[in-house]
Parts: structure tokens; sequence; C-alpha cells
């Protein structure tokens, strides 16, 4: 008999870490596989965000991702003549989603830690060393050829499948599933460095970016002693060249004599915007890099995968226990939507970055400066992320709608905790103190309101700020924490509940 899993994820980087421990906590019976062994053990991404920590929270290894990360400093952002033209920094506190809003970590260990905790949950199963050489489907299912470290091939069944398997995606291109390319095309250098305590005290103490026409540079402050620098390679310097290190020493002279720091990896990439036109055929879904590619600017690349598997696996999960199929269609629907205006807005930032001619860099400094009054404007990273702008949303165009709901810190017996903790994952309904009395919803009250059972205490009032900014007393918030649609009454109340309950539960609507 041949081999059958509900869930197949085809590649163990971090989407398909993700999305396998996702589908392992939802009870699907997984197969992941992936045809390295071993973790890539160099860092590619550096910057992760309160979100997707959230999300890690959620499946309960925030804990052992925290020690890999520390808060990302502002990024000065530097024109033509040296001067400062803008800054990029975090919201500030209180945080909206109880974490750090942005923070550099350090890949290889952290992507070690997902894998543990996805291959620990009941249910999956993990082959390294195995690589996907075929994928054919019909109505029923996928199936799969797959071929071990030894060379021996076997096939194997699944109703879904979740392909991570990266930029150079073999689903994606044997399913001839199309990248529309977002024209953006820049050859950079990137490198890590472990930089010694002479090293350090001659760097930044903030990341900048150096916007200088010559030649544009990144530098980016990791956790501990891990420092990256990335650099616009210019025309006729040969990529390979460029990554020896001697190389790479003449190029960072300016900051580092030989002996200040050590070499973890040079490696030049071509950084490009592109995103699939499809993200579903049949049974088969796109996740991560498979999906979607965007220059580094604003560290958003494997946020962006792993949103893309928390999106898919609580639909996967709410199809399986009965919700209307259509709802898988959203998927691609709403994350190539924010993909998009993502990827677009980075390669606005991207575009003044690499700017090359020093007049029109001149014009660009100037623009900034005028833009922030006089002086360089701030931005922040959390602005730079859009909300889900269409999909499974509720009808309307409120602003709240497809943002994320925020995340306090409220009152539990063992003392202040974050929200979700006490909440769970899975849809909630959220109800401002003055809010009409409602059935199975949390209330956030102020800090010293009396206990109620039906009610959480809030620290730092978060959650009212938000009901104030939106004009609501409700927020109703699905699995991934973006709020499907807010209220102002017991109506507007009771419309979002049936509007969810139509797609979730059809049969019960229709008895
Ligand atoms: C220079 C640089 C800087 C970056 N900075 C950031 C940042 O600061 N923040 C951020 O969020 N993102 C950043 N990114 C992006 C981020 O690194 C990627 O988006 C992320 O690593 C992609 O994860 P993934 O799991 O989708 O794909 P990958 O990590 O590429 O994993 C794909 C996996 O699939 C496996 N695989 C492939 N084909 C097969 C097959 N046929 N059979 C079995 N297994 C297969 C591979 O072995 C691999 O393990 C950066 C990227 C670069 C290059």
């Amino acid at each position: 008999m041949t081999e059958h899993y509900q869930a197949l994820v085809i590649g163990f980087g971090p989407t398909g870490a993700v999305a396998t421990a996702l589908l392992g906590q939802a009870g699907f019976q997984t197969l992941t596989l992936d045809r390295a062994t071993e973790v890539y053990d160099k860092p590619r991404a550096i910057a992760i965000d309160h979100e997707i920590m959230r999300l890690l929270d959620g499946l309960g290894v925030a804990e052992k991702v925290l020690p890999h990360t520390a808060p990302f400093p502002a990024s000065e952002h530097f024109g033509a003549q040296g001067q400062l033209i803008r800054r990029i920094d975090m919201v500030p506190e209180p945080y909206p989603m109880g974490f750090t809003p942005t923070m550099v970590f350090t890949q290889p260990p952290v992507e070690a830690v997902l894998r543990a905790h996805a291959a620990a949950m009941p249910g999956v199963t993990v082959e390294l060393g195995t690589e996907l050489i075929g994928i054919r489907q019909d109505a029923g299912s996928v199936t799969l050829t797959l071929r071990d470290a030894a060379g021996h091939t076997r096939e194997v069944t699944a109703e879904t499948v979740i392909a991570c398997d990266g930029a150079s995606s073999f689903v994606r291109q044997a399913l001839g599933m199309a990248l529309e390319d977002l024209v953006f095309d820049e050859p950079w250098l990137v490198v890590d460095l472990r930089v010694a305590p002479s090293g350090l005290a001659k760097l930044p103490v903030n990341a900048a970016q150096f916007c200088d026409p010559a030649r544009p540079i990144t530098y980016i402050v990791g956790p501990g002693n891990h420092r990256r620098f990335e650099i616009m390679l210019l025309p006729g310097e040969d990529p390979k060249a460029m990554q020896a290190e001697p190389q790479v020493m003449r190029l960072l002279s300016r900051w580092l004599a030989p002996g200040d720091a050590e070499l973890w990896r040079a490696a030049s990439y071509r950084f490009h915007a592109l995103v699939a036109r499809d993200w579903r055929q049949g049974r088969v879904f796109l996740a991560g890099d498979a999906a979607h590619q965007q220059p580094p600017f604003i560290g958003q690349g494997m946020c962006q995968g792993l949103r893309d598997a928390a999106s898919l696996v609580w639909k996967l999960a709410a199809v399986r226990d009965g919700a209307a199929p259509t709802l898988l269609d959203s998927y691609g629907e709403e994350r190539g939507r924010h993909v998009r205006t993502l990827t677009t807005r980075i390669k606005a930032i991207g575009r003044q970055i690499c700017e090359r001619d020093p007049e029109a860099a001149r014009a660009r400094d100037a623009a900034l400066i005028a833009q922030g009054g006089g002086k360089a404007p701030v931005v922040t990273r959390q602005e730079i992320v859009p909300p889900l702008e269409c999909g499974f949303l509720a009808a309307g165009d409120h602003p709240a709608r497809g943002t994320l709901f925020p995340q306090p810190w409220v009152q539990a017996p063992s003392g202040w905790a974050r929200m979700d903790r006490v909440t769970g994952g899975g849809w909630r309904l959220f109800l401002s103190p003055g809010a009409p009395e409602t059935q199975g919803a949390w209330r956030l009250l102020p800090t010293g309101s009396t206990p109620r059972p039906d009610a959480m205490i809030e620290r730092d009032g978060v959650a009212a700020a938000w009901f104030a900014r939106q004009g609501a007393c409700a927020a109703l918030v699905r699995p991934d924490n973006y709020v499907f649609g807010v209220a102002r009454d017991a109506a507007g109340i009771a419309a979002l509940r049936a509007h969810v309950a139509a797609i979730l539960h059809p049969q019960k609507e229709i008895a």
C-alpha cells in the first residue's frame, strides 16, 4: 500500500519548519522532507519582527528563539554628502504585540530550534537527505516521487502539499507555476563578520545605510558580535572575485583593519523582486521563497514566508473541520496582495538606496529632508509593513480590517502575561470595557478594574488605545492574529459572527 499523509511539506528551511510545526499543532499527520541533511550554517535572514515572534510564541517556541535575538537599533540613512537623510526605527513602547517590534537574530541556531520543535510535534515525520524528484496530482490526491540519500526512490501520496522548497522551487517549476517579475535586479555582496572588541569600538552603534552614489552600503548590528555589511557591486566587478577575503577587507577598510574581525561569510547575490502569479494549483500550495523573493532592505523575506505558513495552515485546518473549501482561495489572494504591496514599498526604498547618479542622489536627499519639514524624517518599520488588503475579511473598508490585533500584557494567576497565553489561539472576539454584553468574548479592562471571569485586565492601555483609535468596541480576530472586522454595537458584532460562521460552519447555517 502507498504511504499516505494528510499533509506533505517540501523543504525544512524556516518556512517549512514553521509550516510543519503549525500542521503538527493542528493535528495533521505530516511528512516533511529536505534534500539537505543539516541546517544551512550561514546566516541569510537577520531581521525578524514582532508579528513573527507572536506566531512563534503561539507555537510554544519563542522562549527558545529569544536568546538568539537582540533589538534592531534604528537604521540611520546617510546621503551623498554623508548627512543624515532618514531614520528607520521601530514603534515606541508600550509595544503593540508584546514583543520588541523589530529584532536581529542569528539564523542557523534559530533554524535549528524551529526544526527540533517541529520534528517533536505529534503526527510529524521528518526525513532529511530525501529529495522530491517528481510530482503529479489528480482530484483525489498528490503523488510524489522521493529519492533518499542512498539513491532509492519511492512514491508517497498526500492530500495537501506545501512547497517550501526555496527560490528555485522544484515544485513551482514542475507544475509550471509562473513568477511575475516586479522588476528589481541589483548585484550586492553580503558580508557577515564576527567582530573582535577592537573592531566593535570602531563600528557605528546604530545600523546604517550609506546612500553614497559612489557605492551604497548597508550596515546591520546583529546579536552579540555579529555584524553584517551589504555592499553594492559596481558595473564591471566580478561577483565571485569580490567575495575573496582580501577584496572584502579592502571594501571594509574605512571601518576595520585586518585582525578586527573574522570573516564568517561573503556571498554575492542578485537582489530580485518576484512574486508567484498563482499560489495554488489544486492540492499544492507555494509558500516562502518558493512564492516570492524581495530585496532585503527592510529584512522581511523570511517574515513573509512565515506569514504564508500561518495564513495557510489555519485555513487548511478549518476546511478539514468543515469550512467551505473556497476559504483556501483566499490564501493566495491575500498573501499575494500583501507581498506585492510590501515588495513595492521595499523596492521604492531600494531604488533610493541604490541611486548611483550623483545629481539624482542630491535631489533624493533634498526631497527626503523637505519631506521631514527641514530635518531627516523618521519612519517606523511597522508602518512600512502593510495590513491585509483583501481575502477573508469583513465587508467594508474600515481601516482596522486586516490589521494585526494588538497583544497587551494582561493579568494572569502567575502575574502579567502576554494576552495570547491567556486566550490561546484560534478565533477570538475582543471587547472594549463599554461594549455590550456578548457571550464567548474576551473583554479587556484597564488596570485597577475589578476582576471578572469573562474579562482580562490589561497593563499598559494598549488595547484601550487601539479601540479608541478605531472608534470600535469589538474586534473579531482570526487565528493568525489579523482583525477580521470590527463593530460598534451588538448588531455589528452579530453580523461579524454570522459572516464567519457562514464560511466556517456552512452545514450548521443550512440546518
Ligand atoms: C542576503 C539576504 C539577506 C536577507 N535578510 C533577511 C532578513 O533580514 N529578514 C528576513 O525576514 N529575510 C531575509 N532574507 C530572506 C530569507 O533568508 C529567506 O526569505 C528565507 O531564508 C527563505 O526561507 P524558505 O524556508 O522559504 O526557503 P529556504 O531557506 O531556501 O529553504 C528551502 C529548503 O528546501 C529544500 N529543498 C529545495 N528543493 C528541494 C527538493 N527538491 N527536495 C527536498 N528539499 C528541497 C532546501 O534544501 C532548503 O532547505 C534575506 C535573504 C538574503 C539572501
